[in-house]
């Protein structure tokens, strides 16, 4: 792209996901980011909000950081498909020309982003779990002109055992797509007021390629290990899905949800809703209780950020003692059972 094209892309903008005319948590996180990565551009967070009868939530956008809310409404879009959503994310960034866009790693983004971006010509990082301004090449490269204000995209890269940054320097926008649970939300302000605009691209019969005839929703009565404030976390060292119930003996009195590891999955001791990790998801609790899990990396991605991690594992060495601010070396077969005895006579 010549540069001076480039120049014409401004503005932070995010894909603010709603499912049933509720907006999802990820586009709240990436407001928070965006107001971060705008602040450094010195331009602004526009959010990009596209369904049918979706003008009202345009307010929560801006409570949440957003000072323009691009609205698509369009009885075509009431339910996400992947090609009308494409062709109104695609015409919005044709039409407005962002610099940056961010979209959620839900199944809903991951669908759609790796799509807009082939159909806009520009780049596109999956994944990302850290996102800069800065110089790339990082360091000045002989021959190679270093640009400043640069999108810097950091994501784990060959099986989590390697950290890979990425730039986009010739294309616009610059395209990520980050994990639900690893970028914060702002806290809402009271009194914002964003611009709202109303853009419709037209919708012609081309664009629907799938009917939906039904939706069936999965009901579920199990407690999303994202939103949970505690989690009682268990690793193949838990031996057995029965030993499972000692785990949820401690989350009962403490109030938790139970959450596990991949090994405890591939084992099929629990579904993958519950797994935590580069893999599965990114949690932030207030305690992470790390019971029979030896602290993988890619566990490790999925949980350091959590504010007090107890770890429990009959091997001293095990890496989780690494990140973890308590750790109990011993048998988890003795401990759990204890620890939840002294839990419930202390709250007694
Ligand atoms: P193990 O590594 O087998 O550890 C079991 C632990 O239990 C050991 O430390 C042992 O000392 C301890 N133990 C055993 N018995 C007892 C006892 N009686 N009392 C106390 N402690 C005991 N993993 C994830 O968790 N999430 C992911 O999202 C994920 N994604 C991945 C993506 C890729 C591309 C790859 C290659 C791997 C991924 N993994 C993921 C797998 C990861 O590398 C590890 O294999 C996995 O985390 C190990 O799970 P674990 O800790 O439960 O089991």
């Amino acid at each position: 792209m010549e540069q001076s094209l480039i120049e014409q892309y401004k503005d932070v903008y995010v894909f603010a996901q709603q499912v049933d005319n509720e907006i999802s948590p990820i586009a709240f996180e990436l407001l928070g980011k965006a107001k971060d990565l705008a602040n450094d551009l010195n331009e602004k967070v526009v959010a990009v909000l596209i369904g049918h009868n979706v003008k009202d939530l345009a307010a929560q956008l801006g409570a949440y950081g957003a000072d323009k809310v691009i609205v698509v409404d369009d009885k075509e879009l009431e339910v996400y498909r992947t090609e009308p959503y494409t062709h109104a994310l695609a015409s919005v960034i044709n039409e407005f020309k962002p610099e940056i866009m961010l979209v959620g790693a839900t199944a809903i983004g991951r669908d759609l982003g790796p799509r807009v971006s082939a159909r806009v010509q520009t780049g596109l990082t999956a994944d990302c779990t850290s996102l800069e301004i800065g110089n790339f090449p990082l360091n000045p490269m002989p021959g190679r002109e270093q640009k400043p204000n640069q999108l810097l995209m950091t994501r784990p890269a060959f099986g989590g055992n390697t950290i890979a940054t990425i730039a986009c320097p010739d294309n616009r926008p610059q395209m990520a797509t980050v994990r639900p649970g690893v970028m914060q939300k702002i806290e809402p302000i009271a009194d914002a007021n964003p611009e709202v605009v109303e853009y419709n691209p037209g919708f012609t019969p081309d664009n629907k390629y799938v009917e939906i005839l039904d939706i069936v929703k999965n009901v579920s009565d199990v407690v999303d290990i994202q939103d949970a404030k505690i989690l009682v976390s268990g690793g193949r060292g838990v031996g057995t899905p029965e030993n499972f119930k000692m785990l949820e003996e401690l989350a009962e009195v403490v109030g938790g949800t139970v959450s596990c590891s991949r090994a405890v999955v591939d084992a099929g001791w629990k579904p993958q809703d519950l797994q935590v990790g580069q893999t599965g998801k990114t949690v932030r609790p207030q305690v992470y209780f790390a019971i029979g899990i030896s602290g993988a990396i890619q566990h490790v991605a999925g949980m350091e950020e959590s504010d007090l991690i107890i770890a429990i594992n009959k091997d001293e060495d095990a890496p989780i003692f690494d990140v973890a601010d308590y750790g109990i070396v011993g048998d988890l077969n003795k401990i759990v059972p204890l620890l939840t005895e002294e839990i419930k006579k202390a709250l007694a």
